[in-house]
């Protein structure tokens, strides 16, 4: 193993930018939404999710079960999988917070956006390897498919 290798998430240039202007329509409350890609740790588009937490929308969000459902609902119907959730950070480092650790589970990603005083920043990638585990930091690479390299992510069967 490489010393001070991490996990490596692909983003899709296109997913990226729609987290960027859906972070910012949201300041100065957190924006939120569904991350789906063809394979795991390659993130492709994005949905948009209102913040079910609609008494504290600047401080922590909330993914409704009705909009799980439905981010799960779009992957199907897209031939995608549902990979996790982002939200943004108002005024706030893109690093999760410990409420954050409690809505997070394994097999999902946890991606954070800073917005400072309303211009998307930093974005990072975050999984929990188990239930009981502080969040993991990701690498996180914004770069197009490719199609050979997701391949050899799949997982044998
Ligand atoms: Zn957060």
């Amino acid at each position: 193993m490489i010393v001070g290798a991490r996990p490596l998430v692909r983003m899709a240039p296109e997913a990226a930018e729609a987290i960027r202007i859906e972070a910012a329509r949201a300041y100065p409350a957190e924006g939120c939404g569904a991350l789906l890609g063809p394979a795991e740790a390659a993130v492709s588009e994005i949905v948009p999710l209102a913040n079910a937490e609609a008494s504290m929308p600047r401080t922590r969000f909330t993914v409704s079960p009705l909009d799980y459902i439905a981010a799960e609902d779009r992957a199907d119907a897209r031939g995608l999988k549902l990979l996790g959730f982002w939200h943004s950070h108002p005024d706030h480092p893109a690093r999760p917070s410990p409420t954050d650790r409690a809505y997070a589970w394994p097999g999902l990603l946890t991606l954070v956006i800073g917005v400072e005083r309303g211009d998307p920043g930093e974005m990072t990638a975050w999984d929990v390897p188990g239930h009981e585990e502080p969040f993991r930091q990701l690498d996180l690479e914004i770069a197009p498919r490719r199609d050979s390299e997701i391949a050899l992510q799949k997982e044998p069967t």
